[in-house]
């Protein structure tokens, strides 16, 4: 048996534009343009390498997020990318049988499904994997947050020699963390690890989140608010308290803060309040890194709450100047 830890970068519409408002007669998180893997063997040593660039089908402009955080452009995969089937027709004899994926995080196989059934290929060869974050956590300090691949590899002490936001950069680095677990035992208490884990994430994590958890069981939305603006307001890299700036109410009990860190320098945290059947609150809460899209949201709202601010303050002062 051997491992094959497989990372992917995929493409998503920019919102309004002809792609995005196509109706696919399968449903996709994102189109897969670059798959990277490497092969890891049951001795768990980092083996050989496998990198392809696809030209998308049906979200043909590269959403100029995924540009600026792959370095990918469209010239690129015109000029080098193959179809997705013949990607997958590579990849596949390049794998070989009797083969285990792992992958970071619960995003990759969930979207390469979803690619597979959009272009109405075999999918049941991608059944046997595992989220080596699951196993990371269990085997480190059991925590049932999903970390990043950089803290993990902080963690480890792993310096970064590939780029990173590239497939076969990411796969390569997953693969060092791997290399360094006991994949057997992870696999074979994986079920538990999975069980551990909150799993209430159905969704794609987003690029720049360093961290998210979900955090059950609380009496109500007041007390989980407090809870989460205190003390279950750490740090995503050294796990101490963050000091918030202003907590700003979003839509549907969500709210967002900068918050900041002595040691490790500032981030954005987004936290969403949920009532569950049984009456009681569960809190979500992502944290961002301080240059985020997210962030940069926060700017613009706390920016333009002052504004209003003032505004506000100089149409109530005008009627006494008339008065003069
Ligand atoms: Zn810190």
């Amino acid at each position: 048996m051997q491992y094959i830890v497989l990372d992917m970068e995929w493409n998503q519409p920019w919102p309004g534009t002809r792609d995005a408002m196509q109706t696919l007669k399968s449903p996709i998180h994102g189109e897969i343009i670059q798959i990277g893997a490497v092969r890891v063997g049951e001795d768990q040593s980092v083996q050989d390498e496998f990198q392809v660039l696809i030209r998308p089908k049906y979200y043909r402009r590269l959403n100029r997020k995924i540009v600026k955080l792959t370095g990918i452009k469209d010239s690129d995969l015109k000029e080098n990318g193959v179809p997705f089937p013949e990607a997958v027709r590579q990849f596949r004899k390049w794998c070989g049988e009797d083969i285990v994926f792992l992958t970071w995080g619960f995003d990759d196989i969930r979207i390469l499904k979803e690619n597979l059934r959009l272009f109405e290929l075999e999918t049941k060869w991608t059944d046997r994997w595992f989220n080596a974050q699951m196993i990371f956590n269990a085997q480190t300090d059991g925590s049932t947050t999903q970390k990043a691949l950089k803290t993990a590899m902080e963690l480890m002490n792993i310096e970064a020699s590939r780029p990173a936001h590239d497939a076969l950069g990411d796969a390569y680095h997953t693969a060092l963390v791997c290399s360094r677990l006991n994949l057997a035992e992870g696999l074979r208490n994986y079920a538990k690890a999975v069980e551990k884990h909150e799993n209430g994430f159905q969704s794609v994590m987003p690029p720049d989140c360093l961290e998210r958890r979900v955090l059950k069981g609380y009496a109500d939305r007041a007390q989980a608010l407090e809870a989460m603006k205190g003390r279950e307001n750490l740090c995503p890299k050294c796990g101490g308290l963050l000091k918030a700036q202003r907590w700003i109410p979003q839509t549907q009990h969500r709210y967002m803060a900068r918050v900041s860190c002595p040691k490790c320098g500032g981030f954005l945290v987004r936290i969403r309040l949920q009532t569950m059947e049984d009456g009681t609150v569960r809190a979500g809460r992502l944290v961002y890194t301080g240059d985020s899209e997210a962030a940069k949201s926060y700017d613009r709202q706390t920016e333009k709450q002052r504004t209003n601010r003032r505004r506000h303050t100089t149409r109530r002062r005008r009627p006494a100047g008339d008065k003069k």
